[in-house]
């Protein structure tokens, strides 16, 4: 993770728990961030810039929550 995201960062929450996905670029298909919903709250993600290394072509991409959703996944019990 290139930048601290301390600001933006909140407490976990329990209740909904997804993975912030982009469209790559270069494949057009849904990659994650790395990012998830447990770390972040989505909705009061700033409009900055953050880069990420995709993992379907290798590269780094910007990306911000604008071009970014939420994929619900199964919580780990
Ligand atoms: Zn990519």
């Amino acid at each position: 993770m290139p930048y601290s995201l301390n600001a933006i960062l909140s407490l976990p929450k329990d209740d909904v728990k997804g993975d912030i996905f982009i469209r790559c670029p270069t494949t057009g298909q849904p990659v994650p961030t790395g990012l998830h919903t447990g770390t972040v709250v989505f909705d009061t993600l700033p409009k900055i810039q953050m880069r990420m290394h995709c993992p379907a072509c290798q590269k780094d991409h910007w990306w911000n929550c604008t071009m970014a959703w939420v994929v619900e996944s199964a919580r780990p019990n």
